[in-house]
């Protein structure tokens, strides 16, 4: 399949659970996840219009943005250790791992502009899964009231891999009413409006929950090189 069909899949899903939960598709951003693809294919992914692309592991991001460089906007989804922030801090629009302290006093330190980041939240509360614990979050975020690098524009979450889609509604509910918490406290770096959460298999169960930006690889631009 072609990027361009694949995302003309996505987008009448997008519209339905829009139309389902009385949302505008205008709010929804789409973030094209390159990291199990070719250069060629993420070329491909740039020319039908999708401008934020997402990677999660360094190398594979910089890799890309060897050859794309500001053609996108750069999202990084992934883990990230705390020593290798000085080597794609000035390459990258968009941080959605934010999950510790250490972290964002290195960014804090080593960007030059301030950085939109995402909060991580490990709201199903899985061992394996990164990501501060709900009841951590408010803490987490006034404690970097004064890192003037880092702006908090919203939280993110990945769901568990399971069938049961009650299960994961909960979870994106729950990070729903967590960012709207943060919202309430009206921190100036912190505006936190939006919710990173929904990927290929849950996006539009995601988007009837409220996320702003829907992070897509296998279903847009594919699994495999
Ligand atoms: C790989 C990845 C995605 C995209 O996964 P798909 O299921 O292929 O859509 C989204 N978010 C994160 C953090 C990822 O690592």
């Amino acid at each position: 399949m072609t990027v361009a069909a694949n995302l003309e899949e996505i987008r009448t899903n997008i519209r339905q659970a829009c139309n389902n939960s009385n949302r505008d598709p205008e709010e929804i951003t789409i973030i094209g996840v390159t990291k199990y693809v070719t250069i060629e294919r993420t070329e491909e992914t740039i020319e039908t219009g999708i401008k934020n692309l997402g990677e999660n592991r360094l190398e594979g991001f910089l890799e890309k943005y060897n050859y794309i460089q500001d053609r996108a906007t750069w999202h990084f989804i992934g883990t990230l250790q705390s020593r290798k922030v000085k080597e794609i801090i000035d390459k990258i629009d968009v941080v959605h791992s934010l999950d510790r302290k250490s972290l964002a006093k290195e960014i804090n330190k080593r960007s030059k502009k301030p950085i939109d980041c995402f909060v991580q939240v490990n709201v199903s509360g899985e061992e394996s899964k990164h990501g501060l614990a709900p009841d951590e979050v408010i803490f987490f975020i006034e404690s970097i009231a004064n890192y003037e690098n880092i702006r908090i524009v919203g939280l993110m979450t990945m769901a568990p891999h399971v069938d049961d889609e009650e299960t994961i509604r909960n979870i994106f509910r729950n990070l729903a009413t967590l960012r709207n918490t943060v919202q309430e406290k009206n921190l100036e770096f912190a505006p936190c409006h939006y919710l990173s959460m929904g990927m290929s298999n849950d996006y539009k169960i995601a988007i009837e929950e409220g996320a702003t930006h829907i992070r897509i690889g296998s279903k847009l631009v594919g699994s495999e090189n």
